[in-house]
């Protein structure tokens, strides 16, 4: 048969985080409904509380299971925190490669092939110029190899 002690379930007002020292005060409502108490928490552990039940009251024990609880939360927490940043970092590096990739792709050395049909490209243009630029009689002579005498 449970105890009167362990059916009593703490009533949490308030919590109150020292940032001074980082010890954790809760105010708590004692059973009958009416008085106040204050339940204190120094590095997770229950060290006190102003009930006048006999140390450790359930109180201590149930706030000191909900600090760790609390504790384990805000480590799970920040676990989380930190391992979305994580990604996002990631996922900044992996735009930062893809901007790289591209970068490298814009200033890389041409290959042997695209050089090769580069210049013969460039070359097959010079004599496209030269053929369009030349003036070639019916017979296929070029007018300036016979300059037109006054004869
Ligand atoms: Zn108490």
């Amino acid at each position: 048969m449970k105890s009167q002690k362990a059916q009593k379930v703490v009533n949490v007002i308030a919590r109150y985080f020292m940032k001074r020292n980082g010890h954790v005060v809760y105010a708590v409502r004692s059973s009958n409904g009416v008085d106040t108490y204050c339940t204190t928490i120094i590095n997770g552990k229950a060290t006190g509380c102003t009930c006048p039940a006999t140390k450790p009251c359930y109180h201590m024990i149930q706030l000191e299971a909900k600090e760790a609880a609390r504790k384990d939360l805000v480590a799970a927490e920040s676990e989380l925190v930190a391992e979305a940043k994580k990604t996002a970092y990631l996922n900044c590096y992996d735009d930062m490669a893809a901007a790289k990739v591209a970068s490298i792709e814009a200033v890389r050395e041409q290959t042997r092939e695209e050089h090769e049909q580069e210049d013969r490209a460039y070359r097959m243009a010079q004599i496209e110029q030269a053929m369009a630029s030349r003036k070639v009689d019916g017979l296929g002579y070029r007018h300036e190899w016979y300059p037109r005498t006054s004869l």
